[in-house]
């Protein structure tokens, strides 16, 4: 792909940025809107409503508690166990909130504490499990303990308990209290936020991750300004209902993909993966593994292009086909690593010796073909004859030991012995059988 001018990149990654900003912040428009417009006192008590909302989020929360911590069994990432832990105690905490409904005026504080109380807890989960952010994996015994999870389901069923008492007690009717709790929330929000910024954003789930944070602080500023079921009290909700789906929606993104919040990549990581991937399956589709030179497929693909081009230009062409003598000698004599030995320092030779324009290749086995485009065939002889006589006069190597071998070499020309890469390649093929009957080491037609 091509790559974007540094200008533009930057120009892009700044709207991104400021768009990221803005999309975070936009609750705080209804939230002034609502402040600045909306007669506090109007309210929209509707228990049914509040119940049955309340209902669905504790069913939701449980659900994606269920797929985090499925995600956090496979992945062992201990971002997700607190993540895990946050969605459960937030469901657990949050719940007494929609059963007390009904209480909401013989004791308000009751019914009311809860929503704070589950937000705190909520918050505090998701800044420690971004304390967590690129931990080592935990250890499959962590992940699968029984004790850890009943543990925390204890630690927060005493909560309710605990917030039921407080609720019931004199001091509950502090205003304060509540207040108290929702800043702690709000601030707690906030600092997951500013330590999320260390991670950056580029990661679509930890920019996901970013933006729920930043609807539940705001949430939590709503409530803080709202009175119990007042506008502000049900936009409140519906702000901190949009932070839990976004957040459960990079969950459920986790859970399709790499079960971990903190391996999934950047689009920008991924293309970059994909690129590479391509070259390397170009590479590994087009060339012999063991010569390094272009495999079977991928030299005669280049010599159907090579004669077509010389077609048109009504330029000669040749094709030799080249086969080591007594091949099976080396193997049999030397063992079979030798014999690879060899292969890889002929090919790398003949390729030296090639021109640019040339194109060698492993056609199988020990037998090898080179394409000389704009190349008649007296030309070609010589290079043939060339190749012959440097590679019986170079040494090959395997360890100490020291080997000489020899080739035969068999020649077509285009268009004389044919138009088409495989009536010339018979044409090739009959003369190297004919190099090699006539005595090996040797080429045909020779001079
Ligand atoms: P000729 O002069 O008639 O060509 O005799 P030759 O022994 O070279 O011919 P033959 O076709 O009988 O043997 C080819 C040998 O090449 C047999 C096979 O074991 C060996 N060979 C083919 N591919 C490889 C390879 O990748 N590595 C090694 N080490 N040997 C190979
Ligand atoms: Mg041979
Ligand atoms: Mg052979």
């Amino acid at each position: 792909m091509e790559h974007l001018p540094a200008g533009l990149d930057k120009l892009t990654r700044v709207y991104v940025r400021l768009l990221h900003v803005l999309f975070a912040l936009s609750p705080s428009v209804a939230i002034w809107y609502l402040a600045q417009y909306q007669d506090p006192a109007l309210r929209y008590e509707s228990h049914a409503f509040h119940e049955i909302a309340i209902g669905v989020a504790i069913l939701a929360s449980l659900f994606v508690t269920w797929i985090t911590w499925r995600c956090y069994r496979d992945a062992g990432d201990p971002m997700l166990r607190w993540l895990t832990l946050g969605f459960l105690g937030f469901a657990i905490v949050y719940a007494p909130h929609g059963l007390f409904t009904g209480h909401a005026h013989d004791h308000p504080m009751l019914f009311l504490l809860y929503g704070p109380a589950s937000r705190l807890i909520l918050n505090a989960c998701l800044l420690l499990a971004v304390l967590q952010h690129g931990r080592p994996a935990d250890n499959p015994e962590k992940r699968g303990s029984k004790r850890f999870w009943l543990g925390w389901l204890a630690i927060f069923l005493v909560i309710d308990v605990a917030v039921g008492l407080l609720a019931l007690s004199p001091i509950a009717d502090r205003p304060e209290l509540r207040l108290g709790l929702e800043w702690i929330a709000f601030f707690l929000a906030l600092a997951g936020l500013l330590r999320m910024r260390r991670h950056g954003t580029d990661l679509p789930l930890l920019a996901i991750y970013s933006l729920s944070l930043a609807m539940f602080a705001q949430s939590s500023l709503a409530f803080i300004i709202a009175g119990a079921w007042n506008h502000q009290w049900w936009l409140a909700h519906a702000i901190s209902a949009s932070g839990f789906l976004l957040l459960s929606y990079g969950v459920i993104r986790a859970f399709q993909t790499t079960r971990s919040f903190s391996t999934v990549y950047s689009q920008e990581v991924i293309m970059r993966q994909l690129e590479n991937a391509n070259e390397q399956l170009t590479l590994m589709a087009t060339t012999d593994s063991l010569t390094g030179v272009a495999n079977r497929r991928h030299f005669l693909d280049r010599a159907g292009e090579e004669l077509a081009r010389c077609q048109r230009s009504e330029t000669p062409l040749c094709l030799v086909l080249l086969d080591i003598d007594h091949f099976k000698l080396v193997n049999d004599n030397h063992g079979h690593q030798a014999g690879d030995a060899v292969l890889r320092q002929l090919a790398r030779s003949i390729d030296d010796m090639l021109r640019g324009s040339d194109v060698f290749g492993r056609l199988g086995g020990e037998e090898f073909a080179i394409l000389l485009p704009d190349t008649g065939m007296s030309e070609a002889i010589a290079i043939a004859e060339r190749v012959r006589r440097q590679i019986s006069e170079r040494e090959m190597r395997h360890g100490d030991l020291c080997l000489r071998i020899t080739i035969s070499l068999g020649i077509a020309d285009f268009p004389a012995d044919g138009e088409r890469v495989d009536a010339l390649y018979a044409e090739a093929d009959r003369r190297l059988y004919a190099a090699k009957e006539g005595g090996r080491n040797r080429v045909s037609p020779a001079v």
